[in-house]
């Protein structure tokens, strides 16, 4: 079954890889809803030039991924404008570093609210409407993050793993249905996210740009390479693909070898 006429919302896409995994869907001809917490010109102006690249229909839909209520709403507002909902793509996602006796308590709460429990409240406003139309996929897109940790990121590392423990519970809870929940362990992908570090590490280890991607951002990624946004959208397109009917409660790694470390 080709995922063409398919509705997909992709939480967290007007940046990044939600974006990338949007122009994926959008490609393979999903109408597509755009996400993210502002509400600019710009931001539908993405949606606008999505659709009329691919020929499908793109909205943007504003919602913050911080707020269960907005979480929800977002799913109930997509199918109102697009009439089904069938791909859920859990992608939004911020990032702090610190040591966890100096972690901001209100950053904790911000990133276990819109890495974790976003995908929680979108998920079970979903899987009503998708067990209506008798099929559905939800792809969350945790981390290399979700399977190892790292020290200084124990909010992420946290709802990371919270959210690969959610895919095998979600999977179990629909596995004799047309549904699956499946999640993807980016490594580094050179998104704004991880742009944003550069700068400060660059100061941090007094390094040129290229010695802190190769040493610091890459020194756990084998393969030294960046993956890139296609390469997630192409991996959340397989899932949703007839290949990956039997796939599900599962991890898929896209990070260079990292965790075969
Ligand atoms: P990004 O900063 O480019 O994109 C994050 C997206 O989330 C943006 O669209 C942003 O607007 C949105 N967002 C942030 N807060 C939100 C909120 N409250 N409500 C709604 N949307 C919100 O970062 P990215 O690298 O594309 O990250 C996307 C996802 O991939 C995240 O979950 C991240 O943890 C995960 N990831 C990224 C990498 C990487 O190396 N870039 C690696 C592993 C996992």
């Amino acid at each position: 079954m080709s995922i063409t006429g398919k509705c997909a919302v992709i939480t967290g896409s007007n940046s990044g890889i939600g974006l990338g995994v949007a122009e994926e869907l959008a490609r393979q001809g999903a109408n597509i809803v755009l996400n993210s917490f502002s509400d600019r010109p710009e931001d539908h102006a993405l949606a606008d030039k999505i659709a009329k690249e691919h020929k499908v229909q793109a909205i943007y839909i504003k919602a913050d991924m911080s707020r269960g209520d907005e979480c929800r709403a977002l799913v109930t507002q997509a199918k109102e404008a697009l009439g089904r909902v069938d791909i859920l793509v859990n992608n939004a996602g911020i990032q702090h570093v610190a040591p966890i006796d100096e972690f901001p308590v209100e950053k904790w709460d911000q990133i276990i609210a819109i890495n974790m429990s976003s995908a929680f409240h979108t998920t079970a406003a979903a899987l009503p409407i998708m067990r209506e139309q008798g099929w559905g996929r939800v792809v969350n897109i945790a981390s290399a993050h979700g399977l190892t940790a790292s020290p200084y990121k124990s909010a992420y590392v946290s709802a990371k793993h919270g959210v690969v423990g959610m895919t095998k519970t979600v999977a179990l809870e629909t596995a004799e249905e047309p549904i699956t929940c499946n999640a993807i362990c980016p490594g580094y992908v050179l998104t704004p996210l991880v742009e944003a570090q550069i700068p400060d590490t660059m100061k941090q280890y007094n390094m040129d740009r290229e010695t802190v991607i190769r040493e610091v951002l890459l020194q756990r990624q084998p393969s030294k390479q960046f993956a890139t946004v296609e390469q997630i959208g192409g991996t959340v397109a397989f899932l949703c693909s007839p290949a990956a009917e039997q796939i599900t409660g599962t991890t898929i790694s896209v990070d260079g070898g990292w965790t075969a470390l």
